[in-house]
């Protein structure tokens, strides 16, 4: 008998006839001997359209009522639940974020958990009772209803499974695990079966949007095993857990790329100390998170070319930034938002040596030109041409055996 917890995404949840089937997988585990705690979240396209709303009267809506709005939907979700499970017989329960309650702290429409009360759901629990909690939501010290960010189900999953000291945390959602890379895509893709946290966060961060990266962190402090599976199909998912639990016969794990890139090169700055701090200072001031950078080196001591990138939404506020500047001093600004990042990641990497190198030799094979490259531990990033994209990803995919 194990205390699990059990979150069901958007589209697990997107219907009736899904919600039907979602009571009859608890149902299942259920009758298994296990304790379930359900965390939903609202039918997929829910918390937009409550959002569109809102906006159709405001573009400055009251945060407050904003929250009070948008957990609306996680609560719809939550009594179809229950009621679904009460019908078959289950002793099910729905509790709403104040009820039990789950404090949170923070700014409305992203606050954070740090607490709740288990004793009421654990009484429950020990009833055979099963209890449907709400994602995304909680209550602030001074009573208000909040909520903790887009995608934030993932994280009240988490949170519980810490709370309520649960043997696992698994993920429903509408694939059956994390792939080797994006299977939309790249029809190769093979689905990876136990995978670390730190990997599971590159390649989230990166492009392959499966779970909440904030989540996937709480996880790993927390060393919460985690499993993201399909409510679709009956296979296995993929288990997210520890490094040291895992044995890899791999050096690379995955391929991920993301297309919200751009790529700004000053031209002729001069080369002298100070120079680069006066360039990225005011960026930093207007939380443009800037990623990779390359000064090259200057032939004639006098100047130099400084590339970096950014996320394309902030383009436009970087260039005038960077206009508006007079602490620094170049001939050119040019710009390139049609880049794209690709980037390998495994945690094998670190212990094999020349992967760098194959990993060029195989992009200069395609004829792609390398316009930046970051590497980190476990990760190694290129930017190039957003046209290239997916021959990129088709060559990495195969030259590190994960076709
Ligand atoms: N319903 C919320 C959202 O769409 C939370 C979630 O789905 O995790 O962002
Ligand atoms: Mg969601």
């Amino acid at each position: 008998m194990a205390k699990k917890v059990l979150k069901f995404g958007g589209t697990s949840v997107g219907t009736i006839e899904r919600i039907l089937h979602v009571a009859s997988i608890i149902k299942r585990e259920t009758d298994a001997g296990n304790k379930i705690i359900a965390v939903v979240s609202a039918m997929s396209g829910k918390t937009n359209e409550l959002l569109k709303q809102s906006k159709s009267i405001s573009n400055n809506f009251s945060k407050r009522e904003l929250d009070v709005l948008l957990s609306s939907g996680e609560q719809v979700t939550c009594s179809l639940l229950a009621g679904a499970l009460v019908e078959q017989g289950i002793n099910a329960k729905s509790w709403l974020n104040w009820q039990i309650p789950i404090l949170t702290e923070g700014e409305n429409f992203n606050a954070r958990i740090i607490n709740m009360n288990t004793s009421k759901i654990d009484e429950f629990l020990s009833i055979k009772g099963v209890a449907i909690i709400p994602g995304f939501q909680g209550v602030s010290k001074i009573g208000d209803v909040t909520t903790i960010g887009r995608g934030g189900s993932d994280a009240t999953a988490v949170a519980i499974a810490k709370l309520f000291g649960a043997d696992t945390c698994e993920i429903y959602t509408d694939v059956d695990g994390v792939y080797s890379t994006d299977p939309n895509k790249i029809p190769l893709a093979k689905k990876i079966d136990k995978i670390s946290y730190d990997e599971m966060l590159e390649l989230s961060s990166l492009g392959a949007k499966v779970m909440q990266s904030s989540a996937v962190q709480t996880a790993m402090m927390y060393d919460i095993p985690l499993e993201v599976k399909s409510t679709f199909t009956n296979r296995h998912g993929t288990k997210i857990f520890n490094q040291e639990s895992i044995d890899y016969t791999k050096s690379v794990t995955g391929v991920a790329y993301s297309k919200d890139d751009a790529k700004v090169t000053l031209i002729g700055v001069e080369d002298r100390p100070g120079v680069a701090a006066n360039i990225f200072e005011p960026l930093s001031k207007n939380q443009i998170n800037v990623d990779m950078v390359i000064q090259n080196i200057s032939s004639d001591h006098k100047t130099t070319d400084v590339t970096f990138t950014i996320k394309r939404d902030d383009l436009s506020k970087t260039l005038e930034i960077i206009k508006n500047n007079n602490m620094i001093n170049y001939n050119e600004l040019t710009h390139n938002d049609k880049v794209s990042k690709i980037s390998i990641v495994g945690a094998g990497m670190v212990s094999t040596p020349g992967i760098t190198y194959k990993m060029f030799k195989g992009l200069a094979e395609e004829k792609i030109n390398i316009l930046a490259i970051s590497t980190s531990e476990i990760k190694l990033s290129v930017i190039i041409s957003e046209d290239d994209t997916l021959k990129a990803v088709k060559k990495l995919h195969s030259i590190f055996d994960l076709d």
